[in-house]
Formats: structure tokens, C-alpha cells, sequence
């Protein structure tokens, strides 16, 4: 926890990142004609998280400031897992964030004829031969770091055999797994990725965009360096996992003699209570633990999206984490703050009621209604206001009454008077109680002259109680959430499966409560404060006979609450 704000640079904007050092310095240099061309290239293997996010923020921005170009690249190279739906909600999630790559929409697949023309090219040089050990043989002769590797009996076949049996593979001769296309690059590198490592594999499936073309399928490391290459990216931008592929993503691209971007890798973004493998993610979807990939308790940008996070907040908090040339993990209540502080100037203010008690005005005119004007966002004056209306029969919320209540609590209590915001001083006259004992309904009067909640007289009151009208209002469905994990790293434990760290009360639902009327017919998304209970939005199954809210936030804050 120590060291959790040591990569935060939203204090100095100024300095530079390590990776804007490096462009500046190319820049500088005439390097690629200082062109700077970045690119994010999603795997659609699953639905984007916030993870994928600072990828986003990172290599769009990069391109944004320095005048160049990002493109969206889908990295389609394995069949099995891909999907036409995740392709779409890539496209639909890096739109919203506000980020635009022009007509530079590209998949890999698309690249899949140069690839294999490249890959005749390597066993035409000698640098590529064609193995039949199974998985099992070559991890078995494969050797440690210290240890050499021992060669592949198929090693020194020669170059007509090669071409001849990687000819046959690509037109579907041979059963899946029984061969692969294999670099000739080292048996004693200590860095075990440059140890013949494996550039096709067959694979009899289809593909979402190729069909039923092809049935080899190129692997990661020789796909990749070659999409760049294509797409002449200047710096290829990278998590730190692929530090010790760098030097095979250098040997592919300088032995099939083509354009050469250079790789650099930063830390992956880890936030606590969350997990972010879109394997794991996809086990909660399937096992319906959540609702879907959007639900408002995941960390994908479709999930904070629908929750009420703002494009805006996203990419602020992207800009305050920084970039980081070690792991670390960010605080959760981080992301939280960034979006409670954009949704404070964003948020219309609006009156809810989460555990409504009634209040009836008993000198209030029976049958007589009004309405009061109330601002609509103190933060922007731009909002303007609104009219929200008032009756004899209000609802304010159970926990702003205590019937013996101690002299500290500035709420509603018998003989206490308070203000109702926007509207009148009322004082509590009488409770009434069912035959149970529980309140049911209170019994006020109000002072007329105290109207839009100002003091006729100087009189003071402690407390401001929000409330809905008993008559004009909605009657909603409220969300509520809490964190999806009950510990800070689920994944801590490799004994215990992460998900049971699940919390069973991640989610508790309100299902009826009042909200003011200004809201009625508001659309999916809209952002709102619910005064004094945090913000909320309209979920997307909201409808006019029943409105749906998320809470996104609460109002406190327990990342600056923390001393930060
Ligand atoms: P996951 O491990 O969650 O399945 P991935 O790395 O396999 O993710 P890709 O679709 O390959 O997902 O990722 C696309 C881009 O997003 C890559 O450049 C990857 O480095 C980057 N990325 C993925 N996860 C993170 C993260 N947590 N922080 C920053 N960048 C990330
Ligand atoms: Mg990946």
C-alpha cells in the first residue's frame, strides 16, 4: 500500500513519461521520418476492461499529441475464441471514450497471406522448419535457461521438404497438433522464447472472418511484429509481460527483412478488488454469477459505463495513474474519486427517497400543490433550475427521523424543526404507528413564511432533509452495489479459486423508492446526484412504467478521506 502513489503524476504534468522521453528523443532524431504511429490491438476474445482502458488512453493519446496516428488493430489470430460480439462492443466501448482511429479499423486476418508469404520467405532463408513433435515432446526437450535444448529431430530437414510440408499443412493434409512451423533461431539462449519457438500451428477451425480459408493459424509473437510492420506503427506500445519477447519480435522482423517499429513495454494497470484476465471475466459471465458482461459490478467499460462512469473520468483517471516501467496496483477507491469528482461537475442534483416515510403538513391546504424552484447543479450555473413540486403528503427518508433522539442528531425528531430543501421549515408534531409499533406516517406543520427553505425570522435550524412529493414523483427501482470481491487481490491465494472471494451482497436492489418527477422519461445513462445519497443513473432497463437506477458512487470520498 506503501507504494501505491508512486507512478501518480497528475501533480506535475510537465514531466514527461518514459515512453513521451522516447518519442520526444526520436522526434528529435528524424526517426521514421518523426512520424509517431501508435496502435491498440484487442485480442476479441472477450469484452474490454478498464485495464484495456489505459491501453486506449495511452496509445490514442500518445497519437493525439503528437500529431500522429493510432490505429484499432483486432489481433483475430485464434479462431476458437473470437467472436463477432466482442468485435462490436471493442468497437462500441473505444467510440465512447471519445477516441477516433479514421478509416484505420484493421484485423490481423487480414494479413494472414502476407504472413504466410513471409513465413515461405524464413524457410526459403533456412530460419524456419516444419516439426512434427507434439506439445508434450517439445516442452520435453526444450531444456531450462541453463540448460541447452536438445534439436527437434525434424531440425535439419531440408528447405524442398519444408516448403513441401508447410504447403500441405496450410492445404489441410495433416490433423490438428500433429505439426507446426517451427523459427530455427537457438537450442542455448538463456531467454527460452528464442528457442525455436513455434510460428504456426494447424488449426481445422472457422474463423469469424476468414471462414474456412485457412486452417493453419500463426502464433502471437510471429503475427504481431508483422501486423506492426504492415501498418508501418512507429512504437509499438506493450504490457510488461512481453519484455523477453522483444528480442524474438526484433530476430522475426530483421530475418523476414521488413520494416521494424520498436517495442516498449509498461506496467499493466492492477486495481484492488478486482480482477482483470478476460478469462476470468468470462468464467462470471458463464456462470451467470454476473449478469452479463455489462454488469454494472464488472471492471469492463461496458459495466462502468452502464454503472454511470463517464468517458471522462475513465480517461482522467488513466492521466493521474501515469505510466509505470514496474507492476504495481492502484487503489480501486483511485478510480472512484476520478469519477465521483467528474460527476460533481457533470451531475444533474436531483431529490430521491431510498426509505421513504410519509410526513403529512397537517396546516398544509389540503388538495393544494406547488412548485419550487431548486438549482440544478450548484457546481455549474449553466444547469440552471427547475420546478419540483410540493404538497400537504411528502416522503422524506426513515433514517431522518429518530423519536428518541439524542440532542446531536440535527434530523427530524419529535418537536424539532428542520428544512426541507428547497421548500419550508417544518417541525414534527405527532407519530403514528402501526400495531406493531412501527412508525408509518408523521404528523408536521410548517411555516409559510419560510418558503424556498429560508428563515423568516434568523431563526436557525441544524438540518436539511432532502424529500419527494407523496403525489408527483416516480416510483423507481434502485440499484445498489458494493465491490464484486470481499479482498483487496482475489488473486492473492493460488490455493483457492478466485471466486471465492465473490460477495454475496454485491448487489442489493430498492424496489421501490421515489424519485422527484424532473426525471421522468430521462434516458439510459443520464447521469444524476440524488441529493445527499450519492449519484446515480438510469440503467438501460429503465422504462416509462418503471424507471431502473444504478448507484455509480457514494458521496464520500475514501480516497482523499485517506489522507491522499
Ligand atoms: P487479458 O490478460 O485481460 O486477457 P490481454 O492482454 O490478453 O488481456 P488483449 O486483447 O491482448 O488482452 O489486450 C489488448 C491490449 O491491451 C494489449 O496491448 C495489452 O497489453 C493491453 N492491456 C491488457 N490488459 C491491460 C492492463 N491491465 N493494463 C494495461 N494494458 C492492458
Ligand atoms: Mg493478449
Amino acid at each position: 500500500m506503501e507504494n501505491k502513489n508512486e507512478n501518480l503524476q497528475g501533480e506535475n504534468k510537465a514531466s514527461l513519461n518514459f515512453i513521451e522521453q522516447i518519442i520526444e528523443n526520436d522526434l528529435k532524431n528524424g526517426k521514421n521520418e518523426s512520424r509517431v504511429h501508435t496502435r491498440f490491438p484487442p485480442e476479441p476474445n472477450g469484452y474490454l476492461h478498464i485495464g484495456h482502458a489505459k491501453s486506449i488512453c495511452l496509445n490514442f493519446g500518445i497519437a493525439e499529441k503528437y500529431n500522429g496516428l493510432c490505429n484499432l488493430r483486432f489481433d483475430d489470430t485464434n479462431p476458437t475464441k473470437e467472436e463477432v460480439e466482442y468485435v462490436d462492443s471493442i468497437i462500441e466501448d473505444v467510440k465512447w471514450l471519445g477516441f477516433d482511429w479514421g478509416d484505420r479499423l484493421y484485423y490481423a486476418s487480414d494479413y494472414f497471406d502476407q504472413m504466410y508469404e513471409l513465413a515461405v520467405k524464413m524457410i526459403k532463408k533456412g530460419k524456419a522448419f516444419v516439426c512434427d513433435l507434439s506439445a508434450e515432446e517439445t516442452s520435453a526437450l526444450r531444456g531450462t535457461p541453463s540448460i541447452p535444448a536438445k534439436p527437434s529431430p525434424y531440425r535439419m530437414r531440408s528447405i524442398e521438404e519444408n516448403l513441401d510440408l508447410f504447403a500441405r499443412m496450410k492445404a489441410g493434409e495433416f490433423p490438428d497438433g500433429s505439426k507446426t512451423l517451427r523459427a530455427k533461431i537457438s537450442l542455448d539462449s538463456p531467454n527460452m522464447q528464442m528457442r525455436d519457438p513455434a510460428m504456426y500451428r494447424i488449426r481445422h477451425a472457422h474463423h469469424h472472418r476468414t471462414g474456412n480459408k485457412w486452417c493453419i493459424y500463426p502464433m502471437y509473437d510471429w503475427a504481431h511484429g508483422l501486423e506492426d510492420s504492415i501498418e508501418k506503427i512507429t512504437h509499438s506500445l506493450c504490457t510488461l509481460e512481453f519484455e523477453n519477447h522483444r528480442p524474438l519480435y526484433n530476430w522475426y522482423l530483421d530475418e523476414s527483412e521488413v520494416y521494424r517499429p520498436q517495442q516498449i513495454e509498461f506496467a499493466r494497470l492492477n486495481l484492488s478488488y478486482t480482477v482483470m484476465s478476460k478469462r476470468k471475466l468470462l468464467e462470471l459471465v458463464q456462470q451467470k454469477l454476473v449478469s452479463g458482461w455489462d454488469d454494472p459490478r464488472m471492471p469492463t467499460i461496458s459495466g462502468m459505463r452502464r454503472r454511470g462512469f463517464t468517458p471522462q473520468a475513465l480517461r482522467a483517471f488513466s492521466d493521474r495513474i501515469g505510466i509505470a516501467k514496474r507492476n504495481n496496483v492502484i487503489d480501486v477507491s483511485l478510480l472512484e474519486h476520478s469519477v465521483r469528482e467528474d460527476l460533481n461537475q457533470r451531475a444533474k442534483r436531483v431529490m430521491a427517497v431510498l426509505n421513504p416515510l410519509k410526513v403529512t403538513i397537517k396546516n398544509y391546504p389540503e388538495g393544494q400543490s406547488e412548485e419550487l424552484e431548486a438549482v440544478n447543479n450548484p457546481e455549474d450555473e449553466s444547469a440552471g433550475t427547475r420546478m419540483i413540486p410540493f404538497s400537504r403528503e411528502i416522503y422524506i427518508e426513515r433514517d431522518d427521523f429518530m423519536e428518541d433522539a439524542p440532542k446531536k442528531f440535527f434530523r427530524l425528531a419529535p418537536g424539532r424543526e428542520v428544512r426541507l430543501r428547497y421548500a419550508y421549515f417544518i417541525t414534527c408534531e405527532d407519530i403514528i404507528k402501526d400495531q406493531a409499533g412501527n412508525i408509518t406516517e408523521l404528523i408536521c406543520t410548517y411555516d409559510p413564511l419560510s418558503k424556498g427553505g429560508k428563515s423568516p425570522d434568523g431563526r436557525k435550524v441544524k438540518g436539511t432533509l432532502h424529500w419527494v412529493d407523496a403525489h408527483q414523483n416516480t416510483a423507481a427501482q434502485i440499484r445498489i452495489y458494493d465491490r464484486l470481491f470481499t479482498v483487496s487481490d482475489p488473486d492473492a491465494d493460488k490455493e483457492k479459486d478466485f471466486k471465492e472471494h465473490l460477495n454475496p451482497d454485491s448487489l442489493s436492489i430498492i424496489e421501490e423508492a421515489f424519485v422527484e418527477p424532473s426525471v421522468i422519461g430521462a434516458e439510459a445513462l443520464s447521469y444524476y446526484q440524488f441529493e445527499r445519497l450519492g449519484y446515480f443513473n438510469v440503467d438501460k432497463d429503465s422504462s416509462t412504467e418503471k424507471m431502473v437506477f444504478n448507484k455509480t458512487v457514494g458521496l464520500k470520498d475514501s480516497w482523499t478521506k485517506a489522507g491522499n
